[in-house]
């Protein structure tokens, strides 16, 4: 009987981007996946990103969203920053517990010809650098850490952030199908932990099946969903599902914090704009959307 029960609630959720959160092997294993198509193509559309910084800046929001998902603090908001001496420079991305991330990149129309394999090559527009990481939790000091870029194909980093921070074994993968004029075909990715306490044959089994998913967007390709992601890694682990939480590029500027930051110009600036008559414009760098204050609403800002 149960196999006939459809919950459409879970049914709809999984048609767009989500997360998909469980465990395997009695609790020992953790794991989490999400399939952000959306998500990277609105970076994409919002930032005008080349499909090298497309590829680069959807691998880290995936990789925010799935942190934060894997938060067990409420409201906890968490950066990633990659710093890096190739063409794509500075990546940086905020993502919540709510599947939510924004992110931007310093540099969006670096490119660099397809690597050897044939694919964008994200590795080498990043370079040699650092990932910095700060866990901000409301009412509490950020908790700020900072580990060396591995390869700058940010699954491998993020990975090694995860074993050199939380001294947990972690394996991580990313991928984004970015198709010929540009847009986002698939976006998806995996985190795969094993919880103290684990059984050490267990590191051997995953690293098995890991050697044979080259490719994250190669099994989206196939029609996988997170879901069955975790399913195809962790299959004879038992995999159990936990949870299915929707994700989004989401970005919560609007008008009263885009006048809060033109408060900062100080009073003597805005009085000088209203007198010429200006508008003015307030940029975010997260979403790249513009916000604009007309000379009557700097009045009446300089009212209050
Ligand atoms: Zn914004």
């Amino acid at each position: 009987m149960a196999n006939n029960v459809i919950d459409f609630g879970t049914a709809k959720l999984r048609l767009g981007d989500h997360l998909v959160r469980g465990t395997a092997a009695d609790g020992m294993i953790r794991a989490i996946a999400i399939t952000a198509r959306d998500t990277v193509q609105t970076a994409h559309e919002r930032h005008g990103t080349s499909s090298l910084v497309t590829a680069a800046l959807g691998r880290l929001l995936m990789a925010g969203q799935m942190m934060g998902a894997m938060s067990k603090v409420d409201d906890e908001l968490i950066t990633l920053e990659v710093r890096g001496d190739g063409p794509i420079g500075v990546l940086t991305v905020t993502a919540n517990n709510r599947g939510q991330a924004k992110g931007f990149a310093c540099n969006p129309n670096a490119w660099l010809p397809l690597n050897a394999m044939g694919k964008l090559d994200v590795g080498g527009g990043i370079g040699r650098g650092t990932l910095g990481v700060v866990r901000d939790v409301p009412g509490a000091m950020p908790y700020a850490s900072q580990t060396e870029l591995i390869t700058g194909e940010i699954g491998d980093d993020m990975a090694q952030y995860f074993r050199a921070s939380d001294q947990v074994p972690t394996a991580v993968g990313v991928g984004v199908l970015v198709d010929g004029v540009g847009d986002v075909r698939q976006a998806g990715g995996f985190i795969v932990q094993l919880m103290p306490g684990y059984e050490y044959f267990l590191i051997d089994e995953l690293e098995e099946r890991l050697r044979d998913v080259t490719s994250v967007t190669n099994l989206l390709e196939q029609g996988m969903g997170p879901a069955e992601l975790l399913d195809h890694i962790l299959v004879g682990l038992d995999f159990e599902e936990l949870e299915v939480t929707p994700a989004e590029f989401h970005c919560g500027c609007n008008g009263e914090r885009a006048a809060r930051a033109t408060m900062a110009l100080g009073a003597a600036e805005i009085e000088d704009m209203i007198k010429k008559g200006e508008t003015a414009e307030v940029h975010c760098h997260f979403c790249g959307r513009n916000h604009y204050l007309t000379p009557d609403d700097l009045r009446e800002l300089l009212s209050v």
